[in-house]
């Protein structure tokens, strides 16, 4: 067969105005609407009034296709940038048949591309009808080439009727985009079996090089199922995990991006994962504040050992206070980029039972005040803290002839005239005085910072104070004294000598009459 070459001269409707061919070719007119088209990044077909469009905004474009049994290849371009003196719309198409290994390799490449799991196509914007799509449509959706071409919202029809209002607002979109960029939108699409199958749609929009109009996407179906199973795998084992999943990175300016937050982070912060996503500073702005140095620091350094994180904190949502637990750890050991997985979880009904359970445990349930146990740890705090130079006082209070009380009004009003009385106690100290029940109608007192003069004064105030009471209960008026015993240390005590000293004095305050601080 003797062949070589073809050219065409065609105008901005893509008619033909004048033909050379070397070629036993004669139906070329049809073909030129099925051309393989190459650029730099697009290999994709057109119909020829898009040549014109693509050729005057690139100049000269590179193209190959397939006619019959054999491949041409060649190029287009406009007169009017072959010659500067003549401007003419008009573009002059240039085919050559190409070698029988040439061939071959296309022919190669055909085979390879038909095993894509993507295909190419063009839409036209105006008229909702893909007018070229690339033969592995078959093996991506089951149907062919013919079933698709040119039938009107054909795409449309075949998409999930709960993705269909997503891809015509995609595509209004496409309509209204000013500027040459990528867009992209995934759904669910029914193939030729009559099965869904998830595909992302990226495209490019192409213009009108006249009125700069979009009028079509050149762009690329990929089937995403298996993707979409694995996600929708992992949104329904989110779904159960007892709390928020979440991946992170720290970027380059030190703020944290986050790749993954599950749909919980509503319930622990009151923000959609969207609304963190976009800023970051939302979800620790929720961390209490007096939590957010402390959560901070434990994050850097964490970050700075490569070590699993692990936090306790309080956040405000919707102005109440949760308490949640964080544990995430590193999980690449890329120091540049470093990807943290996290779960946090609300733990405020455990750490309220916690509080419950500790304040039990130092709590004297009659009068609410601290009991032995707080005392006597809250004691060795005190001389722990090593203020030597500071004195600390102790007063040791008994109630006098308390028994008779008892013999007198009974056990259950001797118990409110406890409770009374040690409520009353309270008031008349200072905030960082310790106030507890050590046992029966005997309390203590810590007083930090306070040595021995004024310690007397403080003792003398609550003697006066409770001398002074009538505590009315029932139909009783009830009055009482208390004898107290202090003892100081200057650094000299230990605090079980101080403990010693103040129940001396005391023994010494009853001795000698009761109603006294000795
Ligand atoms: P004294 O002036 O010597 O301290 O006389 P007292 O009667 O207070 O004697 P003491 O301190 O030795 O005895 C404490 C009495 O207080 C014994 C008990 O009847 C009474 N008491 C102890 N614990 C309670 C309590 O929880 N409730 C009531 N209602 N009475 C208590
Ligand atoms: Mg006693
Ligand atoms: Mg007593």
């Amino acid at each position: 067969m003797s062949v070589k070459c073809m050219n065409f001269l065609f105008d901005k409707q893509g008619e033909v105005l004048s033909s050379y061919k070397d070629t036993d070719i004669h139906d070329y007119s049809d073909r030129i609407g099925n051309l393989y088209f190459r650029s730099p990044n697009e290999a994709t077909t057109f119909r020829s009034e898009h040549f014109y469009a693509m050729v005057k905004r690139h100049g000269k474009l590179e193209l190959s296709t397939v006619i019959g049994q054999h491949v041409w290849s060649g190029y287009l371009v406009t007169l009017s940038s072959l010659s500067e003196t003549e401007p003419s719309d008009n573009v002059l198409l240039s085919l050559r048949r190409v070698s029988g290994s040439e061939h071959k390799t296309k022919k190669d490449h055909h085979n390879v591309m038909s095993l894509s799991p993507s295909a190419t196509y063009h839409l036209d914007l105006k008229l909702n009808t893909i007018q070229n799509v690339s033969p592995n449509i078959v093996t991506l959706l089951g149907f062919s080439q013919e079933d698709i071409f040119g039938r009107p919202d054909w795409l449309i029809q075949q998409i999930h009727p709960d993705d269909q209002v997503k891809y015509k607002e995609y595509l209004n979109t496409c309509r209204e985009c000013l500027n040459d960029k990528f867009c992209g939108t995934e759904y669910r699409f029914c193939n030729q079996q009559g099965e869904y199958i998830w595909l992302a749609d990226r495209a490019r929009v192409m213009f009108d090089p006249e009125t700069q109009k979009p009028v079509g996407l050149i762009g690329c179906l990929i089937d995403i199922s298996e993707i979409m199973k694995l996600y929708n795998q992992l949104v329904s084992l989110t779904a159960v995990a007892p709390g928020m999943i979440y991946q992170y990175e720290r970027v380059d300016d030190g703020q944290i991006c986050f790749s993954y937050m599950s749909p919980q982070v509503q319930t622990l912060f009151g923000k959609t994962a969207e609304e963190i996503k976009k800023d970051t500073r939302l979800l620790f702005n929720a961390v209490h504040p007096a939590d957010r140095k402390r959560v901070y620091r434990s994050i850097v350094k964490a970050e700075k050992g490569q070590k699993e994180w692990k936090c306790e904190f309080r956040v405000l949502n919707h102005g109440e206070v949760r308490w949640l637990y964080g544990h995430s750890v590193p999980v690449t050991k890329n120091k540049v980029r470093q990807l943290w997985s996290g779960l946090l979880i609300d733990i405020s009904d455990k750490k309220s039972l916690e509080f419950k359970l500790k304040r039990e445990s130092t709590t004297d349930p009659l009068t609410g005040l601290f009991n032995r146990r707080f005392f006597m740890s809250m004691l060795m705090e005190t001389f722990e803290a090593g203020i030597k130079q500071m004195p600390v006082s102790i007063l040791a209070i008994d109630f006098d002839h308390f028994k008779q009380i008892n013999d007198r009004y009974g056990h259950d009003v001797g118990d409110q005239v406890l409770k009374q009385v040690a409520s009353g106690m309270k008031q008349n100290l200072r905030k960082t005085d310790t106030l507890a029940r050590i046992g029966g109608e005997e309390f203590s007192v810590i007083l930090p910072a306070t040595n021995y003069t004024d310690a007397m004064k403080i003792g003398e105030k609550l003697r006066q104070y409770v001398s002074q009471q009538l505590i009315s209960y029932q139909d009783y008026r009830i009055q009482m004294t208390i004898t107290i015993g202090v003892a100081s240390s200057d650094g000299h005590l230990n605090q079980k000598d101080l403990l010693i000293r103040a129940d001396r004095a005391l023994y010494k305050g009853k001795s000698s009459g009761r109603n006294r601080v000795m």
